[in-house]
């Protein structure tokens, strides 16, 4: 079993094109050589191309933030897997939070959305996590469960998809879950994936939420921690390229 840890940066809707491509510069020279992770960056989907092509010779690849489920079509605004292939883009984050409430995304739609990257040779990295309610409730690990279950396309092998958890409340917010809980959610992702996946030894699991420098070397040593989620911190060169050193 041999899991490479991914630190994956999600910019989020942030960085006209100076700011970007000046972020993917840093980073593109920052990266220490022979580093111990695969690195990656999620740019809005305008910065994709100019992004891919500062970061092209680096370790550093280069994802999106979401794509449309269908080929091609009538979807006036939307993004199909294959354009952001076509950029030079070699994962995309699907199923995020923010995706899920600001766009009323559901388990059946990430689904479609997973099954989309992988037809256009993506590798999705597919976004579960629950709300602070459903914590306080104690069905986190039931909601989570759920959503993998739901959203684990057929198409899925353990190597050809990525898992983050991001539970919501940590999203954002500098708050994280004990690292105790995350090993627990993490060891329970595990067995729930590798039911609908038929194994997930080689599976990625990845944590997001409030991931720092200062927090990530304990949360990386975790056993079924396979890399980060970082959102707020990898709009920092330094500070996304210290989380990825913690993968060491
Ligand atoms: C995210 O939105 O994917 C995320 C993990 O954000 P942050 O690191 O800022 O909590």
């Amino acid at each position: 079993m041999t899991r490479r840890v991914l630190i994956a940066g999600n910019w989020k809707m942030n960085m006209l094109r100076a700011d970007g491509e000046a972020l993917a510069t840093a980073l593109a020279s920052g990266v220490a050589p022979g580093v111990a992770a695969d690195l990656l960056v999620c740019p809005p989907a305008t910065l994709i191309a100019s992004v891919a092509a500062k970061l092209s010779g680096s370790a550093v690849s280069v994802g999106g933030q979401d794509c449309h489920m269908n080929e091609s079509g009538a979807h006036t605004g939307d993004i199909a897997a294959a354009m952001i292939k076509d950029l030079g883009a070699g994962y995309v984050i699907v199923g995020h939070s923010e995706r899920r409430a600001d766009h009323a995304e559901s388990d059946e739609t990430v689904k479609s959305k997973a099954s989309a990257a992988l037809a256009a040779a993506l590798i999705p990295i597919i976004c579960v996590g629950e709300t602070e309610g459903e914590r306080d409730a104690g069905k986190a690990e039931s909601v989570v469960g759920s959503q993998l279950r739901g959203s684990i396309p057929e198409t899925a092998t353990e190597d050809t998809i990525v898992i983050a958890y991001e539970p919501v409340w940590a999203i954002g917010t500098g708050r994280t879950p004990t690292v105790d809980d995350i090993a627990a959610m993490h060891s329970h992702m595990r067995q729930v994936a590798g039911s609908v996946l038929g194994g997930s030894d080689n599976l990625r699991l990845l944590y997001g939420g409030s991931v720092k420098p200062g927090n990530a070397m304990e949360i990386l040593a975790l056993r079924d921690v396979d890399g980060a989620l970082v959102g707020g911190a990898s709009l920092k060169a330094e500070d996304f390229l210290g989380i990825a050193a913690a993968a060491e």
